[in-house]
């Protein structure tokens, strides 16, 4: 019987395994928190970019201590791409566009605004192209 512990190349990622007992078997991460360097198992990695954004499934490793502060700045980020008008206003008309609002709404719409229904198709297609930009801006996992 034999323990053996392979470690990859860039001293990352480790395999610890026993010939006999397959339940020994383990897969490991290092913590790429700046100067933890704890190893992770497998199913316990938080997986972050490099700079430590919690917006991938796959990425740079990190242990749960090393995590809350990202987390914080995660949240901090979201709530201000949420509490910012010029971003998610053009989101609710491009979503808005997206949907059948029916020819009743519609006809409302042109009637309140006082528009030409090519008018307000361009619109809905500038918010949509706007919607687009800013999704490639501050999403570019997740278009
Ligand atoms: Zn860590």
């Amino acid at each position: 019987m034999s323990i053996t512990t392979e470690t990859s190349s860039n001293g990352q990622y480790r395999i610890t395994s026993d010939d006999i007992n397959p339940l020994t078997y383990k897969e490991e991460f290092k913590c790429w928190g700046k100067g933890c360097g704890i190893w992770i198992d497998a199913d316990e990695v938080n997986w972050a970019t490099k700079n430590g954004q919690l917006n991938a499934d796959i990425g740079y490793p990190y242990c749960d201590a090393c995590l809350p502060e990202e987390k914080d700045e995660v949240e901090k980020r979201l709530d201000k791409l949420w509490s910012d008008n010029s971003i998610q206003f053009p989101r609710l008309i491009a979503e808005i566009a997206g949907i059948d609002i029916g020819e009743k709404a519609w006809d409302e719409l042109l009637e309140s605004m006082g528009l030409e229904s090519d008018q307000l198709s361009e619109l809905f297609d500038r918010a949509q192209e706007e919607w687009e930009k800013i999704k490639e801006k501050n999403c570019p996992i997740n278009p």
